[in-house]
């Protein structure tokens, strides 16, 4: 499935050969392709940064979206560590391989010209995939494949988002937005760091979800004003010191603004939802209360590996709501668009 103009629903392509690989490469055969909201920003073609400018995606089209693969190996070098017929997670955000960053184990912030499949390289919303080097497969043997591919994107931002909070056990982390990244964060936060979790999001259903995955209280920001909420939060942190840690999976400048108002000291505001605009922090409270606003965006290999060992030892595990034939992901793009899944939804080929 086919991104091929901007704006426009993707468009089911075929070819009859099944694709050779060469040296070093590996070719997996797709299982499942999760369904990303940035995938929604790749087909409208630009992030919103607020009065009026946006700033390109950069895709150059046609390109096969699609970066939360899961599959089973086909072809690969028989040197390679994963074998064929192997269940794997495929890396997507690979860099360049040769500027600073990638050199660093950062692929995921290239400086030079990244080659994320589903992004700049045709991705996992096909039967099969070629992918660069073998060394961006990580076995996922004994985890359901269908709960394997959230783990590339939603899981190992929603991972790296709660590393980057620094949490100890007890500290209070409030995430804002229960959607796939939210529910992962839920997980991680409650059982790896042991921190109690505040959730925030407009949607009854998506709180109810976020308290089953063990969130501690959770609120409806379209029943508080911002103030009563804040007040409500500064109640349950930690004595004197309001909220640990706040991780802004939406990035509105009102989500970003309550995340901000309820930070305790020295403690920091995540900011990786994409949704956009401009937003004003009052200036004087960085020194006074010796907080960061820092950005995320998604994880390296190695944040990958340690997420899928997680995994498989049933610390956390994905919620697939839906299972759509891959020729629908236009459907189940509108599902998304609309606000309509729980967790997330699969392509399957
Ligand atoms: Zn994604
Ligand atoms: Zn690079």
């Amino acid at each position: 499935m086919k991104l091929v103009a901007e704006g426009q629903p993707l468009e089911l392509t075929t070819s009859l050969k099944t694709p050779l690989i060469e040296d070093g490469e590996a070719l997996v055969k797709v299982d499942y392709a999760g369904v990303c909201h940035t995938d929604l920003h790749f087909i409208e073609g630009s992030y919103n940064l607020g009065n009026g400018r946006k700033l390109a995606t950069g895709l150059q089209l046609p390109v096969t979206l699609g970066h939360e693969i899961a599959g089973k190996v086909d072809d690969i070098s028989p040197s390679a560590k994963v074998r064929k017929g192997d269940r794997v997670v495929v890396y997507p955000w690979i860099g360049c391989g040769s500027c600073r960053k990638c050199l660093n184990g950062m692929e995921n912030l290239c400086e030079g010209r990244p080659k994320f499949l589903g992004v700049f390289m045709d991705g996992g919303y096909s039967d099969y995939i070629v992918v660069p080097n073998a060394r961006y497969l990580v076995s996922a043997e004994g985890i359901d494949p269908k709960q394997t591919a959230p783990l590339a994107c939603s899981g190992l931002t929603a991972y790296s988002s709660v590393v980057k909070c620094d949490l100890k056990p007890e500290d209070l982390l409030l995430i804002i937005g229960a959607g796939g990244l939210g529910t992962m964060a839920t997980q991680i936060a409650k059982k790896v760091t042991r921190a109690r979790v505040a959730v925030i999001d407009v949607d009854e259903v998506k709180l109810e979800l976020a308290l089953e995955l063990g969130a501690d209280s959770v609120f409806n920001s379209t029943k508080l004003e911002e103030r009563e909420l804040a007040k409500e939060l500064r109640a349950i942190g930690s004595v004197g010191r309001g909220v640990d840690g706040v991780i802004d999976f939406v990035g509105t400048p009102s989500t970003s603004s309550i995340g901000f108002r309820v930070l305790g000291k020295d403690s920091r505001l995540v900011l990786v939802g994409l949704a956009g605009g401009l937003a004003e922090f009052p200036l004087p409270l960085f020194a006074l209360r010796g907080v960061q606003v820092i950005g995320n965006f998604t994880g390296t290999l190695n944040d990958l590996v340690e997420l899928v060992e997680l995994a498989k030892k049933g610390l956390i595990t994905p919620v697939v709501s839906g299972v759509y034939p891959l020729e629908d992901a236009n459907l189940a793009l509108d599902k998304l668009r609309h606000g309509e899944v729980k967790g997330r939804v699969m392509l399957e080929p």
